[in-house]
């Protein structure tokens, strides 16, 4: 097979472990899926989950133990933060049902929605879509992902998100409003899920600003964590 254009390579992350990486088809996000954050959004907190996607080429690889550089985006001047639980998808299916979404991951990993709010803010004004506020170049940081059965304690992890060492985010997985199997069974009654799609699982309360120089180290317990630097 030859091609008019050289492909695009295929983006992918390295597994806890081993040599072998996971390759990145889609990233689908789910949108206030934690109380807190929904009501500091303007929202209830009680609405049915919905979702929006970033390209696979937004991910921001952080390797374990390096800090890696976040270029800040063109068009913002309120880039935020969400640190989210991600979860890879190794088996791929459509109308999966919450009991059986298990079988379906692959694994986990810590992850960060990056925001141009004020973009995003205009486009729901607007009534249009949030694409040029979340699915910009390098808006998708995420760790290295650790393998399901590694991590039995995930729904009930701590998150945290520290920016130059100060607290931000803090919660628990629990308090997700839709947990990962009920986000799992309502996505693929929507697109049928792929092996290699990732989920950004939504943000817990503090969302908030970063700027040029800011560090954000970024956990969640049981997985490898993140560092980042605003440049
Ligand atoms: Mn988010």
């Amino acid at each position: 097979m030859s091609y008019v254009i050289t492909p695009p390579a295929t983006v992918s992350l390295p597994v806890v472990g081993i040599a072998d990486r996971f390759p990145v088809h889609r990233i689908y996000c789910v949108g206030r899926n934690y109380v807190e954050h929904a009501q500091e959004m303007g929202h209830s907190g009680r609405e049915a989950p919905f979702f929006f996607m970033k390209p696979a080429d937004a991910v921001l690889l952080a390797e374990r133990g390096q800090t890696v550089a976040m270029p800040y985006p063109p068009l913002t001047t309120n880039l935020h933060h969400e640190i989210e639980l991600v979860v890879a998808i190794g088996v791929g299916g459509a109308n999966i049902k919450a009991a059986d979404a298990a079988k379906h991951i692959y694994g986990y990993a810590v992850g960060l929605d990056m925001t141009r709010r004020d973009l995003q803010n205009d486009m729901k004004k607007q009534g249009r879509p949030w694409c040029i506020g979340k699915g910009f170049d390098h808006s998708a940081p995420i760790g290295p992902i650790t393998p399901a059965a590694q991590v039995p304690g995930i729904h009930t992890a701590a998150i945290q998100l520290q920016v130059n060492g100060q607290d931000r985010q803090r919660s628990s997985i629990a308090k997700l409003i839709w947990n990962v199997a009920e986000t799992i069974e309502q996505l693929s009654s929507a697109w049928t899920l792929q092996p290699g799609d990732l989920i950004f699982t939504g943000t817990p309360e503090g969302v908030g600003a970063v700027v040029r120089g800011d560090t954000l180290v970024g956990s969640i317990d049981g997985l490898q964590g993140i560092q980042v630097r605003v440049e």
